[in-house]
């Protein structure tokens, strides 16, 4: 299959471009002008004739207008059709739905806020604390949570604003906000006569700002009973809103072990090779024969689960200074590699990591025969994976995947926020100064400064070791 990419000014040097068999510019870097432009990809269609669109994640991968403007220009759309999207896209439509098929959902209001008296009247009925969520919200965006009456207003009016500004949807809803639950979601997968199977479920309960940074799969909690229930309520919802292709139905579990509904994401998801690994199925290449009217390869009893999978990702932000998106240009790296690993990684040498987009970097996912040892795999080549050029939230990952919290399994989503204090990720003194002696050599021999200064004491042999290590 041939492949054409579309690119912003930002990534016209980006290894997929050059990986894909042709490629277009879609204009400026502000992803409004370019990847949120839907008739500059049109045009881009237009031109390579390609047949098929895969909309990847983010951007306007849920976006029923894209997905229809695709269509109407005679070519596959690699993705739910357009009624799904908009049913399931939408979160206050999909929590109708799951009620109307019995699938449990968290305690709240069932329609659009419509003035603040309303959400006062909603969020009484459902208790506090209660969560305030945009109907079109993802990415974590748009969401707070509200401890008393006194707070709602102002809630209410930056959820309002960070909805439209992110989403160009100003709804809002509320529901309770169920303290510290684990993050349980299901990786589903429809074809166009009606087979629709799972792939088991993800745990993502790390999260910051409710935004995912492990993932794994088995969860640690669900038992083979929850299983068949949860995954039995995903396919559920998939088979009533006659859903095809991949799709992921997410839940919270609270801590008496009782599972909410939350939302169905579209498309395909960023942490996707959790279950890939775990399955031994390409879910990308599935997606590409259903979406082309063929049936699914495999029938649910094919499906065999083996070992288990996490997944850590990779972003270029500082762990020590706020989690602040770092940029710069990545001089140098040292790849993660070895057994049971997979690396996503969209940088190369080179690579200017610009704040145009989100900050994420790379998905690193280790594969064990057990839980204990896919972690102390994805440790390892964690502790050995080098990025030059940016700061990046490795340090942060590696303090998840040691912390005995993570390791018990019993960690939910307020981990992060509970125990994660600013010194946790300082590095020890001696590793710092060692850091900084490295990196002024590094200048030095780069400058050709033999013969005075430290480089200038140093054989040949450790020179181009510092170099190698360095580049
Ligand atoms: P997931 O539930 O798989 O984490 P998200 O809803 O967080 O998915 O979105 C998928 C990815 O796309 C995330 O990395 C997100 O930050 C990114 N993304 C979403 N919308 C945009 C956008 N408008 N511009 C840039 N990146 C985006
Ligand atoms: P998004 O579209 O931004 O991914 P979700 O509805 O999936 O929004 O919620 C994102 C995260 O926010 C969840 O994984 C969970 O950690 C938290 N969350 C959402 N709803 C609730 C709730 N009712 N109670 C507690 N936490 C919640
Ligand atoms: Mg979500």
């Amino acid at each position: 299959m041939k492949t054409v990419a579309v690119y912003s000014d930002a990534d016209r040097d980006a290894p997929y471009v050059r990986l894909a068999d042709e490629s277009y510019g879609l204009g400026p870097s502000a992803a409004a002008e370019s990847y949120l432009n839907i008739p500059a990809i049109l045009k881009a269609l237009k031109q390579s004739r390609a047949d098929a669109v895969h909309p990847g994640y983010g951007f306007l991968s849920e976006n029923p207008h894209f997905s229809r403007a695709v269509t109407s220009a005679g070519v596959l759309f690699i993705g739910p059709g357009e009624g799904a999207m908009r049913l399931l896209g939408d979160k206050i439509s999909a929590r109708r739905l799951a009620e109307s098929v019995g699938v449990p959902v968290v305690p709240g209001a069932r329609k659009p806020l419509s003035s603040l008296k309303a959400a006062i009247l909603a969020a009484r009925a459902a208790g506090y604390p209660v969560l305030v969520k945009a109907a079109g919200g993802g990415g974590g965006k748009g969401m707070r949570v509200v401890r008393s009456e006194a707070e709602l207003g102002s809630a209410l009016a930056g959820a309002r604003a960070d909805a439209l500004l992110a989403f160009g949807d100003g709804r809002l809803f509320l529901e309770k906000y169920i303290q510290d639950p684990k993050h349980v979601e299901v990786q589903v997968i429809a074809d166009s006569a009606g087979n629709a199977i799972h792939l088991g479920e993800r745990e993502c309960s790390v999260q910051r700002r409710h935004q995912k940074i492990i993932e794994e799969s088995p969860s640690t909690v669900v038992s083979a009973g929850l299983r068949g229930r949860i995954t039995e309520a995903a396919l559920k919802l998939i088979r009533k809103s006659r859903y095809t292709n991949a799709g992921t139905v997410e839940f919270i579990l609270d801590r008496e072990g009782r599972f909410y509904f939350l939302e169905v994401n579209t498309r395909l998801q960023v942490e996707h090779p959790v279950t890939e690994m775990r399955v031994g199925l390409d879910i990308v290449w599935e997606q590409i024969r259903v979406a082309e009217g063929l049936p699914l390869s495999v029938g649910q009893k094919d499906v065999e689960f083996r070992g288990h999978a996490i997944e850590a990702r990779v972003y270029a932000e500082d762990p020590e200074n706020g989690f602040f998106p770092t940029t710069g240009t990545i001089v140098g790296f040292k790849a993660p590699t070895g057994l049971g690993i997979r690396e996503d990684r969209g940088f190369e040498g080179g690579t200017e990591i610009t704040t145009h987009y989100d900050p994420m970097l790379s998905k690193v996912i280790a594969w064990g025969n057990s839980r204990e040892e896919a972690r102390k795999r994805l440790m390892r080549v964690l502790e050995n994976y080098e990025i030059f050029g940016v700061k990046t939230n490795i340090p942060l990952c590696l303090w998840v995947l040691n912390h005995a919290e993570f390791r018990s399994g019993k960690y939910g989503t307020s981990f992060l926020e509970e125990e994660l204090r600013p010194d946790c990720l300082k590095a020890p003194a001696d590793v710092r100064a060692g850091a900084a002696v490295a990196a002024v050599l590094r200048e030095q021999i780069l400058r050709g400064n033999k013969s005075n200064g430290l480089a200038g004491s140093i054989d040949s042999g450790w020179r181009s070791k510092i170099l190698e290590y360095m580049i």
